[in-house]
């Protein structure tokens, strides 16, 4: 569901004035919809429905406790990366053993910290990790439940957008040497084989990837069973793209048919880690145009938000709409968004075909994913608010950050 649309010529998110909710919070200002929010894991929940599985939010993409609480009411499990993402998912209360720990570079703490909490399975990277996972484990007299992430090598070729299940990336144990992994680790002490893990990528817009990569596990999963060891699940990760300009995006349930298909009458639990596909239209960006700079080779409308907030124009070059939240009728120009950061890269969007004032209030859309999380302090800049959409009502869910904070913990010299 889409909870941004126009009523009476304003942009209104759920039953609420985005013109309103500006008013009210200022901006820059992430505004995220409970309803979308909610409405995006039922999709999963229901495509998954008589299926034994649980969907991991990934937390990377929007850490906010409300969005990680919003999620954890409705029964989702979460796929974490830090020690500080697991004392965010329990401080919103969510149950253990519907967390999956992922990453390559996992600190001794961290493991100890995951172990202590009771975990449902460490998506282990490296032969080293495993070692340090089983010492871990051991000093504190706990069995570290145990998926290897395989790295499938699925052809990048034809799939542009896989950038994490190729030979080359830093990510997951090579397939070749995944079998013999698996036979060290099941004869660990402190450690238990549970099941098996894959994530190819991000934005993918089409299914025969994750297909192909599953194809790969369930062929290993197969091996590792004439060994004697017997997975219980397979965890799929993330990677569903949305739509962000004209893409056009399969449902989740047409996502997950192939996959399914392939698992049907094998007893394996199956655990995805959708992060972008969650959240990304649940959010937006308000901000306001502060300056309007037309000039000879282009216009430039200056607004208050910037790289430091929205870092994924300046980043990838990704493409996020950018909307009037109160349409003019006058003509439009072609303008340059543009934030107050000193760099050049400092852009949310070329080219872009608007009627600007300065003071007008605009909307860059598909921003609830690798938005907020990714944003920073760069150029002195405090982070912006966040506002949590809920019918027709507003919460704020972060606010915005003093210039105190900014330096709180920095310290003259004697
Ligand atoms: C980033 C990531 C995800 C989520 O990716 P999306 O593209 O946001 O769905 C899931 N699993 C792992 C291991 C990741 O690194």
């Amino acid at each position: 569901m889409n909870p941004f649309a126009y009523h009476d010529g304003v942009l209104h998110g759920e039953a609420l004035s985005l013109a309103d909710v500006a008013a009210e919070f200022g901006t820059p200002c992430w505004v995220y919809s409970r309803a979308a929010l909610e409405s995006a894991l039922a999709e999963f929940h229901a495509a998954l429905h008589g299926v034994d599985a649980l969907v991991c939010y990934a937390v990377k993409a929007n850490s906010n406790l409300a969005v990680l609480d919003v999620l954890a009411r409705r029964a989702a499990g979460f796929d974490i990366v830090s020690g500080g993402e697991l004392q965010r998912v329990l401080a919103v209360g969510a149950q253990p053993d519907r967390i999956v720990f992922s990453g390559v570079g996992k600190t001794a703490d961290e493991m100890a910290a995951a172990l202590t909490a009771g975990i449902l399975c460490f998506n282990v990277e490296s032969a080293a990790e495993l070692e340090r996972l089983d010492t871990v484990a051991g000093h504190l007299g706990k069995t570290a439940p145990v998926s290897l992430r395989v790295n499938p090598d699925v052809d990048a070729r034809t799939h542009p957008y896989i950038s994490t299940g190729l030979k080359e990336n830093k990510f997951g144990v090579a397939y070749a040497e995944a079998r013999q992994l698996y036979r060290q680790a099941d004869r660990l002490a402190n450690v238990s084989v549970h099941g098996i893990d894959c994530h190819i990528g991000s934005q993918l817009l089409d299914p025969a990837p994750f297909a192909e990569a599953l194809d790969k596990v369930l062929l290993l999963v197969d091996q590792l069973a004439t060994d004697g060891i017997a997975l219980q699940h397979v965890d799929l990760g993330g990677g569903l793209g949305i739509r962000y300009r004209d893409e056009s995006e399969p449902s989740i349930a047409d996502y997950l048919q192939p996959l399914l298909a392939r698992l049907a009458g094998r007893k394996l639990r199956v655990l995805l880690e959708p992060g972008r596909r969650l959240v990304g239209n649940a959010g937006l960006l308000l901000t306001r145009v502060e300056y309007l700079k037309p000039g000879a080779a282009k216009n430039f409308a200056i607004v208050d938000a910037a790289m430091n907030d929205l870092a994924r124009p300046a980043l990838y070059g990704s493409w996020h709409d950018i909307v009037p939240v109160t349409p003019r009728a006058e003509a439009t120009a072609i303008w340059e968004i543009v934030g107050p950061v000193c760099e050049s890269g400092d852009f949310l969007g070329h080219q872009r075909a608007l009627a600007l004032a300065p003071g007008d209030l605009l909307a860059v859309l598909s921003a609830g994913a690798y938005g907020m999380a990714m944003s920073s302090n760069y150029n002195s800049r405090p982070r912006a608010a966040e506002v949590m959409l809920d019918g027709a009502q507003a919460h704020l869910v972060r606010r915005r950050e003093t210039i105190g904070e900014l330096y709180a913990g920095e310290q003259h010299l004697p």
